[in-house]
């Protein structure tokens, strides 16, 4: 039997891109060969998003290379975010790989696979790649709602190489929410770029809290997250849906990226810090306990002592639960590559980054600290011997001793918190909240 391989690099919407792949590939009669040692089609699914990520994809196919040079035959396809309009200089860079596609761009890579396979489509069966849904892992999926971004911020790839926002219809994104029910997940995850922007480009216009409201119906699932959030799509509407439905988790991720307005009109981030903040305060005015991450990006073109400064103030004044940082790594084709000097020397950079990883540690540390001593709901993700690993509405991973199964929820009161998780003993069994009919 033909079997493939998918190396997947990036965020969340390439691991539920290559999902979706994988499920079309073994649609086709394909088998995942697990290993990525030896299969007939090698897919990598890159990120450009940092130097990083696709460094890492330059190794992966340096390795691809010495294989074919060893006389083993496979199929080599690069497709996500490194693949823009344009792959002449890809091509010329690297001509031993097979194919080229862009972000979901799934139809060509089939196509390959079915000649691989010697046969036609018809033989095969004819199959709807929009209706191909990955058979769950485990209790959590994630479930992109909406494609592409159209905020063109001055230092990001992202709408270069996915395009513009295209919302999925509602009735796909259920189907597939009750498919992956049946399958036994109990959490899914909402994936956007800008999440909240949800439903604006549909014909018949909706949002994403009709959509979660739509979501408390579907028996069996117990949890709805979202990711990403950008601070001008998110309404009073979505806030009040999050804190009324009593199946969305109360966790935020909105990154604000800098707390100078200064550096947010450098980045074209379309807000001010001060309208940042004034949806912080609705979510904290509805939802106290909501916990709240950000993003921040340190080092971005012109970024002075007193603009760093500010977004220190801001996470001063804030209090997230969790910052994810990261330095600015210029990417070619944006505005800020063209347009805009990376004139924050490398070390300043280090230096600003390596603050903000303190503040974060020290800002995790309290949140958790503040879990001590309360019952929590944790979904089962894994387990090893007796050992539960799980997490909380919030999102916060916790390791437990019990004999519950993957996918139970289960009441924990937390005892011990350390750097990166929390540890409970079990209190109770909770039931699903939508089991009777
Ligand atoms: S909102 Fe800005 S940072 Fe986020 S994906 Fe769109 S362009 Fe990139």
């Amino acid at each position: 039997m033909a079997t493939f391989h998918i190396s997947t690099l990036g965020c969340q919407m390439n691991q539920a891109d290559s999902l979706k792949l994988s499920a079309g590939l073994q649609e086709l009669g394909y088998k995942d060969a697990i290993s990525e040692d030896k299969a007939d089609l090698f897919v990598i699914n890159t990120c450009s998003v940092r130097q990083h990520a696709e460094d890492r994809a330059y190794s992966k196919l340096g390795i691809l290379r010495k294989k074919r040079e060893h006389g083993e035959k496979f199929h080599i396809v690069v497709m996500g975010c490194m693949v823009g309009a344009n792959t002449k200089d890809l091509r010329r860079r690297f001509p031993y790989v097979d194919l080229w596609a862009r972000p979901q761009e799934f139809e060509p890579i089939l196509d390959l696979a079915v000649m691989e396979r010697d046969v036609s489509l018809g033989e095969l069966g004819a199959f709807d790649m929009a209706k191909t849904y990955a058979k769950p892992d485990g209790p959590t999926a994630y479930v992109p709602v909406i494609h592409g971004c159209d905020k063109f911020c001055t230092y990001c790839i992202v709408p270069l190489r996915r395009g513009r926002e295209e919302s999925r219809l509602p009735s796909d994104i259920l189907d597939e929410i009750n498919f992956l029910a049946d399958n036994g997940v109990k959490e899914v995850t909402l994936l956007g770029q800008t999440v909240e922007a949800y439903g604006h480009d549909l014909k018949e216009e909706t949002n994403l809290a009709e959509l979660f409201e739509a979501i408390e119906d579907i028996h069996g699932i117990a949890r709805t997250r979202f990711l990403t959030s950008y601070p001008k799509d998110m309404t009073d509407r979505i806030i009040d849906a999050v804190a009324d439905c009593s199946k969305v988790c109360e966790h935020f991720n909105i990154p604000v990226q800098s707390g100078s307005n200064a550096m947010l009109e450098r980045m074209r981030r379309g807000y001010r810090i001060e309208e940042f903040e004034e949806r912080v305060a609705k979510i904290r005015e509805r939802m106290p306990s909501a916990s709240i991450a950000t993003d921040i990006i340190v080092g971005c073109p012109g970024e002075t002592e007193s603009e760093f400064e500010e977004t220190l103030d801001l996470l001063e004044r804030t209090q997230f639960d969790v910052i994810h940082v990261a330095s600015y790594s210029p990417r070619p084709g944006t505005f800020a590559y063209r347009k805009l000097d990376d004139d924050v020397p490398k070390d300043l950079k280090k230096s600003r980054l390596h603050l903000i990883e303190e503040i974060h540690a020290s800002s995790a540390e309290k949140t958790k600290s503040a879990e001590l001593g309360k019952i929590v709901e944790i979904l089962v993700e894994k387990k090893t011997d007796d050992q539960l690993t799980g997490r909380t509405r919030k999102g916060q991973l916790v390791h437990f001793n019990s004999n519950a199964s993957i996918g139970d929820l289960v009441d924990v009161q937390i005892n011990e918190v350390t750097s990166w998780s929390m540890r409970g003993t079990q209190v109770g069994v909770f039931d699903l909240p939508i089991l009777s009919i």
